[in-house]
C-alpha cells in the first residue's frame, strides 16, 4: 500500500548523512567526552565540531550553543532557569509569554504560577499572530522574563520577533524564542532577532530525537534545571548524547546549506496543496495568517468534517497528517491554538494540519490531492448536517481565499494542565 508522510511538523526521517555520521559513535568512538583519553578526545572532538554548526546556522558564538535532550528540556530550561535567576527590588516576579505557546512553555508557565510567579498569557489576532503592543502593555516593572515562539507548530504563522527583540532590549528583560519549528526553514540571526535565549530540536530537522540545542546569550543568569556534573559550561550537567549531538550538528548544516532550495521547492509543494483543495472541496478554510507563516505548513478547517475522524480515515488511505500537536493527539479538547485565535468548538474540531518537508516529492502532493477530496466526501455523506441544513451543499459552497473574521471569544489563558496534554 502507499504511504505518503505529510506530517514533518510532528517529527522528520533522519536524513542518511545524519545517520551515517552518527554511527562511528555508538560503535567506535564511544568515549565519554568528558575523559582525557584518545576515547574522549575524539568524541570532545566531534561534539565541539557540531557545536559550530549549530552555531552557524544560527549566527551565534560556538560558546553560547548549548547541548540538551530537545525542545521540551530547552523550553523549559529557559522559562524556569531565568524565572528563577532573576531577582527584582518587590522580591515579586512576572513573565510574559503568548496563549498559543507550545506545552512546553505553557506548562512551563503554568509550574511558575504555583510557584507564585504571575504570567500574562498575551492575545493573538484571528490569524495567530502577536504583536509587539500587546507585549509592550503586558510588561510589568517586576517582569523578568519574556517568551514568545517564532513559529506555530498548529498552524505555522511566524511571530515579529526582531521587534519583540527590540521591546526586550529597550526595557532590559531577557527574552526567550521557542524555534523548535522555525529553525532551519527560515533564515534564524539570534543578532537580528535580540533573543537572549533560543530552544531548537533535533529531530524537526531531519536529525536524531532525543537531543536539542540552546542558545544562551553570553552573560545570561539562568539557573540550570539539572543539578550534577560542570558539562556544558555549568549550563547542563549529564554526560553528553554523544551520536545524538554529531547528528544534530549534521542536521544543522544540512539545513543551513539547503535552506533556501528547501523553502522555495517545499513552498511551491504546498502552495499547489493548499490551491487543489480549496479547489477541489467545498467549505474549507485556511486557518492562520497567510503571509507570515512558515513554507511547509497548511493548516485547513473542513466544515461538517470531525477533524480526528478525518485524519484516521487518510491514515487508511495511506496519508499520514494531524489534527495539531503530536503530544494533544486523542485530547478531546480543540487545540488551544485554534481556540486563542477565536475559532469556535466545532470549527478547532474540523481542522487538520499538513506538514511537508525536504523528503516531500510533487508525487506525495498529487496523492494527497487525489485521496483528501475523496476521503472529505465520503464523510461528509455520512455526516448527519451536511447537505440537510441551509447554506451547506457542495453546490451554493464557496471557498474563501481570506480567513473570514470568527466568532468566538479568544481563549487568553490556557487550559487547566489535563486538558492541554
Ligand atoms: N516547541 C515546539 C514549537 C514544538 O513543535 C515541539 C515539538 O513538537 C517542542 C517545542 C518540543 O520539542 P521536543 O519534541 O524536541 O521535546
Amino acid at each position: 500500500m502507499r504511504r505518503v508522510y505529510l506530517d514533518h511538523n510532528a517529527t522528520t526521517p533522519l536524513a542518511s548523512e545524519v545517520f551515517e555520521a552518527m554511527c562511528p559513535y555508538f560503535l567506535e568512538d564511544y568515549g565519554n567526552a568528558s575523559s582525557i583519553h584518545a576515547y574522549g578526545q575524539r568524541a570532545r572532538a566531534a561534539v565541539e565540531e557540531a557545536r559550530v554548526e549549530v552555531a552557524r546556522l544560527i549566527n551565534a558564538d560556538p560558546a553560547e550553543i548549548v547541548f540538551t535532550s530537545g525542545g521540551t528540556e530547552g523550553d523549559n530550561t529557559a522559562v524556569l532557569g531565568v524565572a528563577e535567576a532573576a531577582e527584582t527590588p518587590s522580591g515579586t516576579k512576572h513573565v510574559v509569554t503568548t496563549a498559543i505557546e507550545h506545552p512546553a512553555v505553557l506548562y512551563a508557565a503554568r509550574a511558575l504560577e504555583e510557584r507564585g510567579v504571575r504570567v500574562t498569557y498575551a492575545r493573538v489576532d484571528a490569524g495567530g499572530a502577536v504583536d509587539r503592543g500587546e507585549i509592550a502593555r503586558a510588561i510589568q516593572p517586576d517582569t523578568v522574563l519574556i517568551s514568545v515562539m517564532y513559529a506555530n507548530n498548529e498552524i505555522a504563522t511566524l511571530q515579529p520577533i526582531a521587534e519583540i527583540g527590540r521591546l526586550a532590549r529597550e526595557r532590559g528583560i531577557p527574552f526567550h524564542s521557542d524555534t523548535v519549528q522555525a529553525a532551519g526553514k527560515v533564515a534564524i540571526d539570534v543578532r537580528e532577532l535580540g533573543v537572549d535565549l533560543l530552544t531548537l530540536s533535533a529531530h524537526k530537522i531531519c536529525g536524531p530525537k532525543g537531543v536539542g540545542a540552546m542558545f544562551i546569550r553570553k552573560g545570561t543568569r539562568l539557573r540550570p534545571l539539572l543539578h550534577g556534573g560542570h558539562h556544558e559550561r555549568d549550563r547542563r550537567p549529564g554526560t553528553e548524547n554523544v551520536p545524538g549531538v554529531v547528528g544534530l550538528g549534521v542536521a544543522a548544516r544540512l539545513a543551513r546549506e539547503r535552506l533556501a532550495e528547501d523553502a522555495a521547492r517545499v513552498g511551491a509543494l504546498r502552495d499547489r496543496l493548499e490551491a487543489g483543495l480549496l479547489d477541489a472541496v467545498p467549505l474549507v478554510r485556511v486557518n492562520g495568517d497567510r503571509t507570515r507563516r512558515l513554507p511547509t505548513t497548511t493548516n485547513l478547517r473542513f466544515e461538517h468534517v470531525d477533524g480526528e475522524a478525518l485524519v484516521i480515515a487518510l491514515d487508511l488511505a495511506g496519508l499520514a497528517c494531524s489534527t495539531g500537536a503530536a503530544c494533544s493527539s486523542g485530547s478531546l479538547e480543540p487545540s488551544h491554538v485554534l481556540a486563542a485565535m477565536g475559532l469556535r468548538r466545532e470549527e478547532a474540531r474540523s481542522s487538520v494540519r499538513f506538514s511537508l518537508g525536504r523528503s516531500t516529492r510533487g508525487e506525495d502532493i498529487a496523492f494527497a490531492l487525489e485521496v483528501v477530496p475523496r476521503v472529505v466526501e465520503r464523510l461528509r455523506s455520512i455526516s448527519p448536517r451536511y447537505g440537510k441544513e441551509e447554506g451547506v451543499t457542495a453546490e451554493n459552497a464557496e471557498n474563501t481565499e481570506k480567513n473570514t473574521p470568527i466568532e468566538g471569544t479568544p481563549e487568553l489563558t490556557p487550559r487547566p494542565l489535563r486538558a492541554l496534554r
